[in-house]
């Protein structure tokens, strides 16, 4: 079976000391032990889009969707520095890539230069051990979170912040694209003047250049600009989820491959200059990954968080 992942147990080991520098730690165990639940090592606030990739901006702001059963447990996980606000942490998987560095090969899976996915063949890290991919996490994240109210040994508040950031990963189509350019991250192209590589554009570049022509250079009025075009039929087709895995992330990490192939790989070459015409084309792909990212995200909040009523009222096809 696909994307059963259930049993393993992946959470924040220890912080190692500061300082220390990519690589120095290649033979710590790449399958941490969970570390005690809330354990204290909360994250520095960190706004969206400083920094980090901006591809997962919808994902962490889909409050909207949220049930107030589910709200309440999200409010409850985060650390304090959050604020309340799920967005404020959701960056925090990437800046805790070095010091975390079993975590690395969560945020991605790769196919071999094909475009469909499959998780037997492809959700693995580069040393072959089996689940270590982004659609792997999610499933075991989700897993782990389904502990929360009861003595979880899971640090649950680690576990919301990656798999919240996670299920933005796994709608960048580039993030479950091809081994050989590592997801485009090789293949070097010209945004407009600036030079670049693929995997930035589709995690940057693509949005960047949407917020400053249309948006006024402002995240908030390009999220809400997503949310007014997102209809109820689209909710409930997306956060459909039949498969027999804990979440569909199999089949999130799917559609990405085929638009990987058919968007962002599509005319492209090394040294390729994107302009208008990548850009135009391409943006309504971007936007409608942003929109299902938060609401899926928000499907696998209430369906783990809601109260029975709220549940059964939301008549959701989740599987979990
Ligand atoms: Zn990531």
């Amino acid at each position: 079976m696909r994307g059963q992942t259930a049993d393993k147990e992946w959470n924040g080991k220890e912080e190692e000391e500061e300082g220390e520098t990519a690589g120095e730690d290649e033979d710590l165990p790449s399958f941490p032990r969970p570390s005690p639940a809330r354990s204290g090592n909360s994250p520095h606030h960190t706004s969206m889009g400083k920094g980090g990739p901006l591809h997962g901006l919808q994902n962490c702001r889909g409050e909207n969707y949220l049930t107030s059963g589910a709200s309440a447990a999200v409010v409850d996980l985060l650390p304090p520095s959050a604020g309340g606000d799920l967005a404020a942490v959701c960056s925090w998987p990437d800046e805790m890539r070095f010091r975390y560095r079993w975590s690395s090969p969560l945020h991605y899976a790769n196919t071999p230069g094909v475009c469909d996915f499959d998780y037997s063949r492809d959700c693995h890290n580069a040393k072959g051990e089996q689940d270590m991919c982004v659609v792997g996490a999610i499933n075991n994240y989700t897993t782990q979170l389904m502990s929360y109210g009861d003595s979880s040994a899971y640090n649950l508040t680690e576990s919301l912040m990656f798999l919240a950031h996670f299920v933005g990963d796994v709608h960048q189509p580039l993030h479950v694209g091809f081994a050989d350019d590592e997801g485009g991250n090789t293949i070097v192209v010209h945004w407009y003047r600036r030079k670049t590589n693929l995997h930035h554009v589709w995690d940057v570049s693509i949005i960047e250049t949407a917020m400053k022509d249309f948006y006024d250079n402002d995240v908030d009025t390009m999220i809400e600009a997503i949310k007014m075009n997102i209809t109820s039929n689209d909710v409930r087709q997306w956060k459909t989820c039949r498969e027999k895995s804990v979440t569909c992330a199999d089949k999130y990490a799917s559609e990405s491959t085929s638009l990987a192939c058919d968007y962002a790989y599509q005319d492209v070459e090394q040294d390729s200059t994107l302009g208008d015409e990548y850009f135009f084309s391409r943006l309504p792909v971007v936007e409608q990954r942003l929109a299902q990212g938060g609401v899926r995200l928000a499907a696998i909040l209430n369906k783990l968080f809601s109260n029975s009523e709220e549940e059964s009222k939301s008549g959701s096809q989740f599987l979990i």
